[in-house]
């Protein structure tokens, strides 16, 4: 028998959970769908275990680190199956208060796919039928390797999180965030590294601060070979080697990662069921309130066009909730100035334009202020690694368009500034503001 919901979520990752947990603290009987793991993307392959070996490579770093501030002591090896088992242990805790979080809630939660029968009808794998008026669709997306001979030898994310040792030898096909994030931390934990990228690394960040960057992963150890145009995979004996139509053969390797984006997850929903319409890469196309072409569905999250980020997911479902069930009728997510952070080493952080961006808008009304600087905590220690901060103003009275930092710490510093940014600072405002002394991020108020 169908059962009547007044919302369907379906996908249980970051922006189907906020969808959810909002509609029903606003009072909305709902139905959420997720067949794997509470949590999505995010939590189980994502964020959370990105961040947690994020973390390790920055200890492994502080060893080698210590050892120089002059303590006795010998860097040792992370104990990877320890910390395998310790990140699956935390990431374990939050699925379950996922579950019991929805069930105080009073979510009804199917652990099946769901997929369209018409636009407001949705079948479950389990063989329920359920109907609301109002229908999210949050299933985010996929990595995806190039269709090429041997293609499966090589690894997707998803994929690093299961190893039981590390890799010796790995190669990195692609150079955007998953790529650059574990080129560097892999490294940092002991990996001989080799990035294998089309073009530039990370295109979307400021080329100066990027150049920084790439000039530190090198210095690193870390093999970048560019102008890539990788024709396929093959086997030989227990090593993996890339064939590449500019660089010849590559390798041999252990391992191959594949980090050359992702693909949304809306080709198994049954869209033409509902009439709902997606773009040529398969996003569900939605307008600033996260309509679809249909009335009563709805897409949040990576399974659209816009940003991959967990926050925007989240933001989005919330905005969504507030509008459908809390009576908000203009809450939508501002996708302007979206603050992001690429968990390199050292982290790259940004928020608004880059420079590049700033003079096609702007032209010669742009000013830059930058400052490049050894940190304290580095130089003390005879280390010269420089982190970058800069600054983007237009106009007479220099409203900030961009904040850039390179270095450590960058990556806790840019949320503050991108506070300072939506409410539309000037350059002055930073002029006015007393340092934090000493530390890296008073560079951002003591630029002249
Ligand atoms: P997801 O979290 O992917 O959730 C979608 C859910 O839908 C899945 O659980 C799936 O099982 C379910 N589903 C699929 N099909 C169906 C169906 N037919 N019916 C029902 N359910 C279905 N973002 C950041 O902001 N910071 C980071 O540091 C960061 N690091 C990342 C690291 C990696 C390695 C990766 C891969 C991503 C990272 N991201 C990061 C991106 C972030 O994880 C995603 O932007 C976010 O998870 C998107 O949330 P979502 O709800 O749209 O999709
Ligand atoms: P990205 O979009 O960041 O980068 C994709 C990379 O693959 C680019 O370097 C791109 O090159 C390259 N590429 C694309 N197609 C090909 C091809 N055919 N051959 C060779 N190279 C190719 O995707 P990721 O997979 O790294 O990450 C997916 C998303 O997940 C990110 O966009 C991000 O939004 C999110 N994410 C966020 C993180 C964070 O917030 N810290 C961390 C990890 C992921 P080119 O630039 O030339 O197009």
């Amino acid at each position: 028998m169908a059962q009547t919901f007044d919302l369907i979520v379906l996908g249980g990752g970051s922006g189907g959970l906020a969808t959810a947990f909002r509609a029903a603290r606003h009072g909305a009987r709902v139905a959420l769908l997720e067949p794997g793991a509470l949590g999505g993307t995010c939590v189980n392959v994502g964020c959370v275990p990105k961040k947690a070996l994020w973390n390790a490579a920055q200890l492994a770093q502080g060893q080698q680190l210590a050892v120089d501030y002059g303590f006795a002591s010998t860097p040792g090896a992370l104990d990877w199956e320890r910390f395998r088992q310790l990140r699956h242990a935390y990431i374990d805790g939050i699925r379950q208060r996922y579950a019991t979080r929805l069930m105080e809630a009073g979510i009804h939660v199917f652990a099946e796919t769901g997929r369209f029968v018409s636009a407001h009808t949705i079948a479950t794998s389990g063989g329920d039928e359920l109907n609301a008026m109002q229908i999210v669709i949050a299933t985010g997306g996929r990595p995806r390797r190039l269709d090429l001979p041997g293609f499966d030898l090589g690894m997707v994310s998803d994929d690093i999180f299961e190893l039981r040792s590390l890799p010796r030898r790995i190669a990195v096909i692609g150079g955007g965030y998953i790529a650059v994030e574990f080129a560097g931390l892999l490294r940092a934990l002991g990996s001989e590294v080799t990035l294998h990228v089309r073009n530039r690394v990370l295109t979307g960040f400021d080329a100066e601060l990027v150049d920084g960057l790439t000039t530190q992963m090198q210095a690193q150890g870390i093999d970048i070979t560019g102008q890539c145009n990788v024709s396929g995979l093959r086997r030989v004996d227990d090593d993996i080697l890339i064939g590449d139509e500019v660089n010849g053969s590559c390798g041999p390797y252990d391992a191959v990662l594949w980090a050359i984006g992702r693909v949304p997850n809306s080709d198994r929903l049954d869209l033409e069921a509902a009439g709902v319409h997606v773009d040529e890469a398969g996003h569900v196309v939605t307008d600033a309130w996260q309509n679809t072409n249909v009335p009563g569905v709805y897409a949040v999250g990576d399974v659209t066009e816009r940003p991959e980020l967990t926050p925007v997911a989240v933001a989005a479902g919330r905005h969504l909730a507030d509008r459908l069930f809390g009576g908000q009728a203009d809450s939508c997510l501002d996708y302007e100035n979206i603050p992001s952070v690429v968990f390199a080493e050292p982290p790259l952080a940004m928020v608004g334009l880059t420079e590049a961006q700033a003079r096609e808008f702007h032209g010669d009304q742009v000013q830059v202020y930058r400052s490049r600087f050894t940190p304290l905590g580095l130089a003390v220690a005879g280390h010269t690694a420089q982190s970058i901060m800069k600054i983007l103003c237009v106009g007479e009275d220099q409203r900030v368009v961009g904040f850039h930092a390179l270095g450590p710490g960058a990556e806790e510093m840019m949320q503050g500034f991108a506070v300072a940014l939506k409410m539309g600072v000037r350059k002055r405002d930073l002029d006015a503001t007393v340092a934090i002394h000493p530390s890296s991020a008073e560079e951002m108020v003591l630029m002249g």
